[in-house]
């Protein structure tokens, strides 16, 4: 009898494992590189794929299946393979669906380490990549070719938080018979559920707001039985599994998911508001600010704006760098969807190895500044920013 279908926080903190025989309240971690077997049949018929039962931990792993489970509700996906790092789980997805000769079509504004797999490494393999404008939608279909078979995106984007119209890009996938892949990273499976919208398969860095506490990396894949089992066969070969301590980690992040989400995203929306009427802002973005181009279609797909915030400091590079040397209470790093606020400066650090011309073409001018609003008391986030501006 299947169980009745249940709230996403519920899901979130309910979703466990089979108890042990301590009748534990919370999970334990398996920290097991392998599992033992009755006999010489049960080992056979485990082998043959006859059972389904954990046999290695680079297979699967009972943390693992618990943190895949999890987040299949959340996406509304059939299935799943979770990765060492979001990058293992881009790079694996891509290159078991991939064969020498096949083109994929990307949106120009995604994330630095898979624009250069892109460039740098699937030219090698005689795969090849065409770009469309994440706000020019409508030129996609002439960049269709015979030998594509992926449609791969973001959204919203990083670092210039542009939102692509999912259920379009979803519409002309179908029309095409192209698979049709969303990084959901930036948005957290809380805030957006791409298979509602036709992707096919929908991938995560767990180190991101999954985690929400910057401690681990990690990365994750799910959509239908029969795309993921191509990504699982790859993976269990070729070892980029998520080790089980990771995935305890994870597990119980998500149990804080909603919480966690719901105020990132009240203060990244306040933060927005605040600067929008800054006098020395040029111009502040967020996909929940009427202002937003796109403000419409975020509304459609996403719960809420996330936790990220892009505005521009008057004055250019110069006063950007003032700016950010002025900056106290807010961390200078890389990372992003951490309940610390991270602010970064795109141009000089992240984008630094693109051209004016290229940065300015995925939204990033000199001055752009990047804020990944996190759980202090926004009173705090604001003042330390106001002081800095000031
Ligand atoms: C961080 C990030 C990744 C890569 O994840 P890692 O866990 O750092 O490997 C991929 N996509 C997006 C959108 C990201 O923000």
């Amino acid at each position: 009898m299947s169980e009745q279908k249940k709230q996403f926080e519920t899901e979130a903190i309910r979703t466990q494992i089979e108890r042990s025989q301590f009748l534990e309240h919370s999970v334990p971690m398996y920290l097991t590189s392998s599992f033992v077997f009755e006999d010489a049949e049960d080992m056979r018929a485990s082998f043959a794929e006859e059972k389904d039962r954990n046999i290695y931990s680079r297979y699967a792993n009972p943390n693992s299946s618990e943190f895949i489970e999890k987040v299949c509700k959340m996406e509304g996906a059939e299935s799943g393979f979770a990765f060492a790092s979001g990058m293992a789980a881009v790079f694996s997805t891509l290159a078991a669906l991939l064969d020498s000769g096949d083109h994929i079509i990307s949106s120009k504004s995604i994330f630095g380490s898979t624009h250069s797999l892109f460039t740098q490494f699937f030219p090698k393999w005689n795969i090849a990549t065409s770009y469309f404008d994440a706000n020019d939608l409508d030129n996609i279909e002439a960049l269709i070719t015979p030998t594509t078979k992926i449609i791969y995106a973001e959204s919203p984007t990083n670092p210039g938080v542009d939102v692509l119209d999912l259920e379009a890009l979803g519409n002309i996938a179908k029309k095409h018979g192209l698979i049709f892949i969303i990084d959901n990273c930036f948005a957290s499976p809380y805030l957006q559920q791409p298979i509602k919208f036709g992707a096919d398969l929908v991938i995560h860095s767990g180190t991101k707001l999954m985690d929400g506490q910057g401690r681990v990396l990690a990365g994750i894949t799910v959509g239908s039985h029969e795309l993921v089992d191509k990504v699982y066969r790859f993976s269990r070969i070729t070892g980029p599994s998520l080790s089980p301590f990771n995935a305890w980690v994870l597990s119980k992040s998500l149990e804080t998911l909603a919480v966690r989400v719901d105020r990132h995203c009240a203060n990244a929306l306040e933060l927005a508001t605040y600067l929008e009427k800054h006098d020395k802002v040029e111009w502040a973005k967020y996909p929940f600010l009427k202002s937003h181009p796109q403000y419409e279609i975020a509304k459609k797909q996403m719960k809420a704006g996330g936790c990220v915030v892009a505005f521009e400091v008057k004055g250019g590079l110069e006063e950007g760098r003032r700016f950010f040397n002025s900056i106290k209470l807010l961390s200078l790093s890389a990372n992003l969807g951490d309940s610390r606020s991270i602010i970064t400066h795109p141009a000089s650090t992240t984008h630094s190895k693109l051209t004016k011309e290229e940065r300015e073409a995925v939204g990033i001018s000199d001055g752009t500044v990047r804020v990944s609003v996190g759980l202090e008391h926004i009173q705090d986030i604001i003042a330390d920013i106001e002081q800095a501006l000031g």
